[in-house]
């Protein structure tokens, strides 16, 4: 059964990601309000109690900020570790607690959280899988570890964050203090260090990246992908796109052959 992805929208105003298999739809995080949570899903003509489940990457508010709203206003499932769960102020009898590299069947899907580096939580990217294919979800993190690499390598489909451009934000208007925070190895990744990342984990497997979570003040959509594709050369003939703050905008459709525009006007890509 082939698997899609698609970014409801992504930056520090609030992320969610719908991964479906079939009839199985999770959330990966909530960072918006019930109502903007509910109109972006009826866009993909969805609601909200048809989705199995939501798994949150961390606590910061633009990606678990809208979990405990979606919890009881709709009573969707929440899936996250405990430090996750205790800043959020989770209903624990309603949570499921998993640890780093427990694997989560949730219907068709199962979902592999891989821990990654970000400072003040807990935080883990994840990796979506059908039995077939693999889309790995990755957002937040400052600096990329060994064990990341393993887990992504191959995936046949990447999202992850380019945060900002090096130059804009050393350059740019961002008090001293917060340029380190972002820039450190608790932060956000670099267009500069995405490109990298990528060029360790990206083979002939991988057939669609986004590139996701871009500072509105210190990045570009033209520069975070040029850069990204400097760093892949030939390494990557797939499809790149970006996820910017107000989405749905495009779905990734896994192990399919053509790309078409949906009847609603997005753009899906069979790869
Ligand atoms: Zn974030
Ligand atoms: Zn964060």
């Amino acid at each position: 059964m082939p698997m899609s992805v698609t970014h409801l929208g992504t930056g520090s105003r609030g992320n969610a990601t719908l991964v479906e298999c079939g009839e199985s739809k999770v959330i990966i995080d909530q960072g918006f309000s019930g109502r903007e949570f509910e109109r972006r899903l009826s866009l993909m003509e969805i609601q909200p109690h048809e989705i199995d489940a939501i798994l949150l990457t961390h606590h910061h508010g633009d990606h678990g900020g809208g979990a405990a709203i979606a919890q009881r206003r709709f009573d969707i499932p929440i899936l996250c570790n405990d430090r996750t769960a205790t800043a959020l102020n989770l209903e624990l009898s309603k949570v499921r607690i998993f640890e780093s590299l427990e694997s989560l069947e949730i219907g068709k899907l199962s979902l592999l959280p891989v821990p990654v580096p970000h400072s003040g939580a807990d935080n883990v990217g994840f990796i979506a899988s059908n039995g077939q294919e693999r889309a790995a979800i990755i957002t937040d993190l400052g600096s990329w570890t060994e064990e990341l690499v393993t887990h992504i390598h191959g995936c046949q489909h990447i999202s992850i964050e380019a945060n900002y451009d090096h130059n804009k934000l050393w350059n740019g208007p961002y008090p001293m203090r917060l340029k380190e925070r972002i820039g450190s190895r608790g932060g956000h990744l670099s267009n500069h260090q995405t490109g990298e990342f990528l060029s360790n984990v990206v083979t002939a497997e991988t057939k669609s990246i986004v590139l996701t979570h871009l500072s509105e003040r210190n990045n570009l959509p033209h520069l975070a992908e040029s850069t990204v594709l400097y760093h892949l050369e030939d390494q990557f003939e797939g499809d790149i796109r970006i996820s910017l703050q107000d989405g749905p905008e495009f779905t990734h459709h896994l192990s399919a052959n053509e790309s078409e525009i949906d009847a609603r006007g997005r753009i899906s890509l069979h790869l």
